[in-house]
């Protein structure tokens, strides 16, 4: 047997131990839906978590969504009411968080590799552009003179650090990402000379990190960094981006990170910033600790079999919309997602089972050798922590399979 990830906390089961999501029964909404897979969005655990965000922080923060944790539409329209900001990385994304109601002017575009026309698009409808190197921002400048738009440009730094304990390092060292941070005032007065609108830095140094002291440091450095860079340029960034890094427990032993100490710490770096940054604004960007635990992927078991002695629960769903509970995105060794049986939620262990999906490949595993209620041909399966990363970070097209169902409660 082998552990599966922590159940996150809120989730409960009817008198029939049917799992409840967003006080709905699981199995109602997948015939509401029309079948499995699908994964469910619960609106209320949204909003709840953006209030807890907004309750550890200090007030002066913004919270910006980063969108590529989940880009679905009535989810995006639904967060767009609740943050201050979306952060894109590429023009379709920025075309969503455009459709979604939020402002141009509250919507960043980061990342590497933006096209002319992603440029021309962002600077068109006002969006910030993230500059992820010099290159883009001549791109940048040339064509807002040709479009004749003064436009709203922020650099993006990669950091001499990186966040400690986080699972995806985004900064420190050799990266595509961001501009380093010794050539940053030399660019940054450029644009200033240029007549563009300077909008500030985003700075962005991890993901998926759980411990509050790491954040918290890597928040200190890069608010000290911030400093430094504005003090050399001899202007103040309007806004500083300090990036997100607040990951979810996904696998055994991972605790939630402890959101009121990174704020407690927040307010104390921001208490003592240096002059310069005084009438500067903050913002986080965060993606999955704002939806993760929102969403719960739910699939049906299509088989039983043993082999070899090991029992199998082959369901309807698999990695090409769960590629991160495969164990294939970014992981080094393969550990099990929060699972469990949707109709027999919170019963009693009966059984050791492997699930797997429905692809004809060994990597689509979604659980593997965990301890379940028994499960048989009908049942339904959930994985938790599904609503980042899951189905837009997923192959859907994979052995013609198709995308899953998507809903939001
Ligand atoms: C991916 C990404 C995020 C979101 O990361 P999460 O771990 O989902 O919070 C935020 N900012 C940037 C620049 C990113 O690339």
């Amino acid at each position: 047997m082998k552990p599966h990830g922590p159940i996150p906390p809120g989730f409960v089961a009817d008198d029939d131990n049917m799992l409840l999501i967003g006080g709905d029964r699981a199995e109602t909404l997948v015939d509401a839906a029309g079948d499995t897979p699908l994964f469910v969005y619960d609106s209320a655990m949204l909003a709840a978590r953006v209030a807890e965000w907004r309750a550890a922080m200090p007030a002066e923060v913004q919270l910006h969504y980063a969108m590529k944790a989940n880009p679905y539409a009535p989810l995006l329209a639904f967060m767009a009411r609740l943050v201050d900001g979306f952060d894109v990385a590429s023009g379709g994304e920025l075309r969503a968080a455009l459709a979604s109601g939020m402002a141009a002017t509250d919507i960043s575009f980061a990342g590497p590799g933006k096209r002319d026309r992603e440029i021309e698009a962002a600077i068109a409808a006002g969006a910030t552009l993230n500059l992820e190197s010099a290159g883009e921002a001549a791109r940048a400048l040339s064509i807002a003179a040709r479009i004749g738009a003064v436009p709203r440009l922020a650099v993006r730094v990669n950091p001499d650090f990186d966040l400690k304990g986080s699972g995806m390092k985004m900064g420190g060292g050799a990266k595509p990402f961001g501009v380093d941070a010794a050539d940053v005032p030399a660019l940054v007065r450029r644009l200033i000379a240029s007549g563009a609108d300077w909008q500030g830095f985003h700075i962005f140094a991890g993901s998926q990190a759980l411990d509050a002291g790491a954040i918290a440091e890597t928040q200190a450095r890069t608010v000290a960094l911030a400093a430094r860079l504005a003090n050399e340029i001899g202007a103040a960034p309007p806004l500083v981006n300090l990036g997100g890094g607040m990951g979810v427990p996904y696998f055994p032993g991972d605790a939630a990170v402890d959101a009121a100490a990174v704020g407690r710490a927040l307010g104390e770096t921001l208490a003592q910033r240096d002059a310069v940054l005084a009438h500067s604004r903050f913002a986080m960007e965060l993606g999955r600790w704002l939806v993760a635990e929102a969403g719960v992927y739910l699939t049906r078991v299509v088989d039983r079999k043993i082999s070899h002695g090991e029992t199998f629960l082959v369901t309807d769903g698999g990695l090409h919309h769960q590629l991160a509970a495969s164990g294939n995105f970014g992981t080094v060794i393969r550990r099990n997602y929060p699972i469990a049986i949707a109709n027999a939620f919170g019963t009693e262990p009966a059984e050791t089972v492997t699930v797997v999906g429905c692809l004809c490949t060994p990597l689509d595993r979604l659980g593997d050798q965990v301890a379940l209620p028994r499960g048989d041909v009908g049942d339904l399966v959930a994985i938790f922590q599904a609503g980042a990363y899951g189905a837009s970070a997923s192959p859907a097209t994979f052995l013609g399979q198709g995308p899953a169902r998507e809903m939001l409660v």
